[in-house]
């Protein structure tokens, strides 16, 4: 699946908030948003344009999609999914997202941030359910075991990561063991569980024009 490959403050730079792309830099000084808030582009230097309606909606699908390294084809197919479920569409987005294998594994802990998670969910270190698991946008559900492999328990890249995320937390609808380095999903967060900065009904009425 094709990716972003660019430089990636830029795309913090570009919705004015720290989309957490970098892993431990984006908590220090030398994070672009704690040093440069400017939008990117020579005529960034220009004051913020105030965004109101399409721009407002747009703006709000970029940010989500860059936070979660999904492009459009499949942004939008997330979208038609939620919109197919039960529910209220914008969270049901979200928790998809959310589900996505990349994504649990960054948010247990075992990768310093989304694209590294991605990186070593395709390098085939971890397994779901006891079978290996390299696609990255896998749906993890309820009850699913996500651990790293007996193979890579030593990887650096894990244990740092594992090391740095004591700082950050785990989301209160994921278990971790660290003595097994694996952990559970015990159910889809809901909204009040996810703690991000999107108001995901604006996405809703841009797709559904
Ligand atoms: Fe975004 Fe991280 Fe770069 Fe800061 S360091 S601008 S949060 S990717």
């Amino acid at each position: 699946m094709a990716r972003y490959a660019g430089p990636v403050c830029r795309l913090c730079r570009r919705e004015a908030m720290k989309l957490f792309l970098k892993g431990e830099r984006c908590y220090g000084e030398k994070c672009a948003i704690e040093r440069r808030n400017v939008p990117p582009g020579q005529h960034g230097k220009g004051r913020r344009q105030r965004l109101m309606g399409y721009g407002l909606q747009l703006r709000e699908k970029q940010k989500v999609k860059r936070m979660y390294g999904v492009l459009e084809r499949q942004f939008r197919r997330y979208f038609e999914e939620a919109d197919r479920q039960k529910g209220v569409t914008g969270e049901t987005l979200l928790q998809l997202l959310e589900r996505r294998l990349d994504n649990v594994v960054y948010r247990l802990g075992f990768a310093a941030s989304r694209p590294q998670a991605r990186q070593l969910v395709r390098h085939g270190h971890f397994t779901v359910n006891g079978r290996r698991a390299d696609v990255p946008s896998f749906s993890v559900r309820a009850g699913d075991v996500v651990a790293v492999r007996a193979s890579s328990a030593k990887n650096p890249a894990i244990l740092y990561a594992m090391e740095e995320v004591k700082g950050r937390g785990i989301p209160e609808w994921l278990e971790l063991d660290g003595q097994a380095l694996s952990g559970r999903l015990t159910a889809a967060p809901t909204r009040d569980q996810l703690n991000l900065p999107v108001q995901e009904q604006l996405i809703v009425e841009l797709y559904s024009k």
